[in-house]
């Protein structure tokens, strides 16, 4: 009797067990333990490592497969002009506070001496710089005492009109770059490490090469192997050929030479030379910069000379810049990372500072996230919040 109780509950035991599994089978395949859906193409990213489109986006599993064959064919990039419209959503996440309280202080029923100087704190804290944001202030209170306080509409259009105004709508902005008769443009991205000076050679390649253009990318920045091999990166994956040293220390010069000599036997349409960001002594870096330029210059001219800035560091990255920009003739100024940052006053104070123009700006670490500055787009990106 003993026996058959305890075959009885061991029998019991087993069906039970058998059951619940069969009973969780189903589940495992049903919609919440569903297949992922297949990875999107990973944007080209430094050293291969997939970079997120925005800050806070889903990083692809590293658990995934790679993907593989056709379904890796890139994307087309999407064309430059535009852009900034198209990220200005980027601009709005990060800028909103700058904006939003200024047009709530300005909307203020008897702006007092006390409201004045709120604004002004903040537009100094929005980096614009100690002079601009006098001026900026100075402006608005002209405006305001002439034409009186209005309604929020009206405050809008004319903060929107004395930003613009500030960063300076009229500014030749354009891109040298292209063919110019027999020979390459030749565009020279200088600046600190770590402002983001590969990523923007890579981004612009593909811009340039989704527009038609050919493109080939000369690694002078021979200190760190590392440098080099993310621009290879970039160029395995836009197509642009690589004109690099096997040797780390080699002449960051003749690396430039070669790549400009290669660019102009194989006839391409711009060459994007990248270069070492080391901050050592001024007089180091004139003799570098100067000496890679007159050697692409026996060669070829220098049309560009793109002064890459991290805008997330602010006055302390402007210090650095101005270094970079009394060693070489900079000719515009690629401003980083600025949807990461509620700073973008740093746009008026590096134009002021460095007396050129931002002619391009980062947007995020999508290979698209590069866009021709606009400044009418990026003030109302500002006002949007
Ligand atoms: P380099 O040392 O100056 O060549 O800098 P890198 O090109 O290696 O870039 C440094 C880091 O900044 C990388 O992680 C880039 O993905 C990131 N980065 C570059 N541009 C942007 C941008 O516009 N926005 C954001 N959020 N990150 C950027």
């Amino acid at each position: 009797m003993e026996y058959l109780i305890i075959i009885i509950a061991v029998v019991a035991v087993l069906a039970l067990a058998a059951g619940t599994l069969f009973f969780l089978r189903p589940s495992r395949r049903g919609p919440g333990r569903a297949a992922p859906p297949p990875a999107p193409p990973a944007p080209p990213g430094p050293g291969g490592t997939p970079t997120a489109e925005a800050p806070g986006a889903t990083a692809v599993a590293p658990t995934l497969p790679p993907v593989t064959g056709p379904a890796v064919v890139a994307e087309a990039p999407l064309p430059l002009a535009g852009r900034m419209v198209r990220l200005r959503g980027r601009l709005a996440r990060s800028q909103t506070a700058f904006g939003s309280v200024l047009l709530g202080l300005l909307s203020r029923e008897g702006l007092d001496d006390q409201a004045w100087e709120e604004i002004e704190d903040t537009l100094l804290a929005a980096d614009l710089g100690v002079g601009p944001s006098r001026q900026l202030v100075d402006e608005l209170r002209t405006q305001v005492r002439v034409e009186g306080s209005r309604g929020p509409e009206a405050v809008r259009a004319m903060l929107r009109q004395d930003l613009i105004a500030a960063i300076g709508p009229d500014q030749d902005r354009a891109l040298h770059v292209g063919r110019h008769g027999d020979r390459p443009a030749v565009v020279l991205v200088v600046g600190v490490n770590g402002t983001g000076k590969t990523t923007a050679c890579g981004k612009l390649a593909r811009a340039l090469i989704g527009e038609g253009g050919a493109v080939l990318l000369g690694a002078a920045d021979t200190f760190r192997a590392a440098a080099a091999d993310q621009l290879q990166t970039w160029g395995d994956r836009v197509g642009a050929r690589v004109v690099r040293s096997d040797r780390e220390g080699a002449d960051p010069a003749s690396v430039a030479f070669e790549a400009v000599r290669e660019g102009i036997d194989q006839r391409v349409d711009t060459v994007i030379v990248d270069t070492a960001g080391r901050l050592h002594t001024k007089a180091g870096l004139m003799d570098e910069l100067g000496k890679i330029k007159r050697v692409i210059e026996k060669r070829a001219t220098v049309d560009e000379v793109l002064l890459v800035l991290d805008a997330t560091t602010g006055q302390n990255g402007l210090r650095q810049a101005r270094v970079f920009a009394e060693a070489v003739d900079v000719t515009g100024i690629i401003l980083t990372k600025l949807d990461g940052t509620a700073k973008g006053g740093i746009v008026v104070a590096v134009q002021r500072e460095l007396g050129v123009p931002v002619k391009l700006a980062g947007l995020g670490e999508g290979p698209d996230d590069l866009a021709p500055f606009d400044p009418a787009a990026f003030v109302d990106a500002i006002l949007s919040g």
